[in-house]
C-alpha cells in the first residue's frame, strides 16, 4: 500500500545571492511544516553548504530534507541535482566548483550566506554563483546519474535559464528524470492537463515545484508523490513509476 507525500524539492536558502537572508534553517523547516510538506529539496545555484544545517534542522521536526542544488550549465540552463547523501553531495560540489568561475559582487547579485543548524551565519561564499559552469547539459546530467542522483529540468515553461528557452526544446536524448514546471505554469495553465499537451511529447515525467526564495513561497507548488515510504529510493521509482508508485501535480 502506497502513502502519499507531498514534496517540494526546489528549495532555495540565503546561500543563493537571490535568496531572501530569511531564508535560514529554521524558516524553513517552520513554513515548509506549515504548509504540511513531508520532503522538502534545499538547491541553492551551484552550491551546497546550507543543505546539512537544513536537514539537521527538519530531522527535529520529521521532515525530509533532500540534499541537492540547482545547477547552471554553460547554455544557463538551470538543472537540479539531487542526492541521497552528503558525501556525494559533497563530490558534485568539488565537481561543479572546479567548473564555475569567477567572484561575486554582492552589491549586484546579493550576499552567499552559509549557516548552522541554529541560523547563526559560520561564513559567506566567495564564489560567482549565479554565473554558469563550463559545464553543458549533458555533462551534467552525465554526471548527477554517475553519482546515482536524480536529475530534473528546471522550470522547463520559463522563457530564461531553462533547458526549453536555451535549446528550444527538450531533447529526449539528454535522460533526464523529470521535469519541473513552475508555479506561474500551473495557475495560468488552462485546465488540469494541459502540462500533457504542451510537455507530453518529451516522454520524460512532468513534476511542480515552488522555487522558493522567500518564506512565503514554500509548497506554493509541490508534487504529490505516491510510495511506500520516505526514502531517497522510493522518490527515484515513484518518477519512475514502478510497481504502481505514481507522481501528479
Ligand atoms: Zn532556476
Ligand atoms: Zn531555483
Amino acid at each position: 500500500m502506497h502513502k502519499v507525500y507531498k514534496a517540494d524539492f526546489h528549495v532555495h536558502t540565503c546561500l543563493s545571492p537571490c535568496g531572501d537572508l530569511s531564508m535560514v534553517p529554521s524558516r524553513i523547516v517552520l513554513e515548509a511544516k506549515a504548509r504540511e510538506l513531508d520532503i522538502i529539496g534545499i538547491c541553492d545555484h551551484n552550491s551546497s553548504e546550507n543543505i546539512e544545517a537544513v536537514q539537521k534542522a527538519g530531522e527535529k521536526q520529521g521532515l525530509l530534507v533532500v540534499g541537492g542544488m540547482e545547477v547552471t550549465s554553460r547554455e544557463e540552463a538551470h538543472i537540479l541535482a539531487l542526492f541521497d547523501d552528503l558525501t556525494v553531495t559533497g563530490e558534485m560540489q568539488d565537481i561543479i566548483s572546479g567548473n564555475l568561475s569567477g567572484e561575486n559582487d554582492e552589491n549586484a547579485f546579493g550576499e552567499q550566506v552559509i549557516v548552522d543548524a541554529g541560523d547563526s551565519v559560520t561564513g559567506i561564499n566567495p564564489a560567482l554563483l549565479i554565473g554558469a559552469t563550463d559545464l553543458s547539459i549533458e555533462e551534467i546530467v552525465g554526471i548527477i546519474h554517475r553519482l546515482g542522483g536524480l536529475a530534473i529540468a528546471s522550470h522547463v515553461d520559463r522563457e530564461m535559464f531553462s533547458v526549453t528557452s536555451q535549446l528550444g526544446f527538450i531533447p529526449d536524448s539528454i535522460g533526464f528524470d523529470a521535469l519541473e514546471l513552475s508555479p506561474s505554469y500551473l495557475r495560468r495553465r488552462s485546465s488540469p492537463g494541459q502540462e500533457k499537451m504542451d510537455f507530453g511529447y518529451t516522454g520524460y515525467p512532468l513534476v511542480s515545484f515552488s522555487d522558493a526564495h522567500y518564506p512565503e513561497d514554500i509548497g506554493k507548488s509541490y508534487s504529490l508523490f505516491e510510495m511506500k515510504d520516505k526514502v531517497f529510493e522510493e522518490i527515484r521509482k515513484a518518477l519512475c513509476g514502478i510497481d504502481e508508485r505514481a507522481v501528479k501535480i
